[in-house]
């Protein structure tokens, strides 16, 4: 078949991310990729800038990671995780709670960062359930989080982005803090605090979990917010009886300059969700890790197990890569890698801060962000980028990079020119 029968297909019959059937946003047909490239279907090549949202970290086509496929497929694809088990699941659970905050060492794998957030808010609710509070069953949460799109997980997500009027009679209630206003490198006052104290004092009696996402909130607007912040939060939580749910599925494996966001807080979460850069963008894995005080009292009483377990729990061939890619990742130099990413982003984009219609500009680790002050048209900004050879998407009123850390220094400056220039088209 021709690409545009097949094109035309696509069009008609298959759902892209949040898109219409009937006026569907374009998307470019892929030949393959390797390393920052992507190479369309027409011959040309885009430099990625968003690792196929924040997880192809070492880029595509990796020769470790496709060994760590190739190898692991001659062996077996995959077994079911009941009653059975093996070592790419083992070894990555061994690898995976060495690395996260000390005290993180129970591991649930499950398929997909939703569905890890989903383990995560049951393990909660089963966790006071054992200890006789069978009340608390709500959750707290940021306006402007995002957590994915399942049920559990939408009903923690930003009311107005996450569109819960949608599906209001069916969403569960939960409670919401302002997002952080104090920025990343701003003291927290108490006053950043004021409606989470309150919320925590009137309903922390119904509150299983605090859920966030450390440091930066990702799909919800891109916000970056003070380690200060996070580490009160922490304390807020034990003085009422609540734990606190850290979702690094964005921010895990060193985006922010740290391995894990909650690191720049010094933060112990008592459960962790770990998923996208988790397989270096090969497959879909994610893990939910838990304390022991969390493990031990689920298991300690009625019905004395958690109850999850999906099909494809631990998949060997997603496990196998998971654990190649993160030995790759701490085997290298990825901390100067973003930290020199985070230099660049900071030289290139701050000048964009005196572009009109750029509202702020924000950087972290191998993350930038121009906020603008309207809406993008999606479709023309990204014919744009795709000229400038770039592959770049924004999302409402953020034009945004998340660059696979291989990138090189003449390639990020194609990104951030990118940037600039459709920043100027706009404001023009
Ligand atoms: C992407 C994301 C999720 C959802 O993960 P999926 O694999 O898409 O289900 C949850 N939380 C955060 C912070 C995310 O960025």
């Amino acid at each position: 078949m021709s690409w545009t029968d097949l094109l035309e297909f696509d069009r008609k019959n298959i759902w892209h991310p949040y898109t219409s059937l009937k006026r569907p946003l374009p998307v470019y047909p892929v030949e393959s990729a390797a390393g920052v490239r992507i190479k369309l279907a027409d011959g040309r090549e885009l430099i990625d800038g968003m690792s196929s949202w924040w997880c192809a970290v070492h880029g595509y086509n990796h020769p470790v990671l496709n060994n760590a496929v190739k190898s692991q497929l001659d062996r077996t694809a995959h077994v079911m995780f009941g009653g059975l088990t093996h070592e790419p699941a083992i070894n990555l659970a061994r690898l995976l709670t060495d690395l996260v905050p000390r005290g993180l060492e129970k591991v649930f794998f499950c398929d997909s960062g939703s569905v890890s957030v989903e383990v995560a808010l049951k393990m909660a609710i089963q966790y006071w359930q054992v200890l006789g509070k069978p009340g608390k069953t709500k959750f707290l949460s940021l306006e402007k989080g995002y957590h994915g799109d399942t049920f559990g997980a939408m009903s923690v997500c930003d009311p107005v982005t996450g569109m819960h009027s949608l599906f209001s009679g069916f969403l569960r209630k939960n409670f919401f803090a302002p997002s952080p206003e104090c920025g990343f490198d701003e003291p927290c006052r108490d006053v950043h605090l004021r409606e989470i104290m309150s919320i925590l004092e009137q309903h922390g009696a119904e509150i299983a979990a605090f859920i966030l996402e450390p440091i930066v909130q990702g799909a919800g607007g891109m916000k970056f917010y003070s380690p200060e912040y996070l580490g009160k939060i922490r304390q807020l939580c034990d003085e009422h009886e609540v734990l606190l749910i850290a979702d690094e599925i964005a921010t895990g494996f060193g985006r922010t300059g740290k391995l894990f966001a909650c690191e720049h807080a010094g933060v112990t979460p008592d459960i962790i969700c770990l998923g996208k850069a988790l397989t270096g963008g090969y497959l879909s894995l994610a893990a939910t890790i838990c304390n022991e005080k969390t493990a031990g009292t689920i298991c300690g009483a009625f019905p004395g197990v958690f109850m999850h377990g999906p099909t494809f729990m631990g998949n060997p061939l997603a496990c196998s890569v998971a654990l190649a890619s993160t030995e790759l990742l701490i085997s290298g130099n990825w901390m100067e890698k973003v930290k020199s990413i985070e230099d660049q982003l900071t030289k290139e984009l701050a000048p964009c801060g005196s572009i009109a219609a750029v509202r702020d500009v924000r950087i972290l680790g191998a993350i930038g962000v121009l906020e603008m002050d309207r809406n993008l048209d999606v479709a023309a900004a990204q014919s744009l980028f795709r000229e400038m050879g770039v592959w770049i998407r924004p999302f409402l009123n953020l034009i945004y990079i998340m660059p696979p850390y291989i990138i090189d220094s003449a390639d990020l400056s194609r990104l951030t020119t990118a940037m600039k220039a459709v920043a100027e088209n706009i404001s023009s």
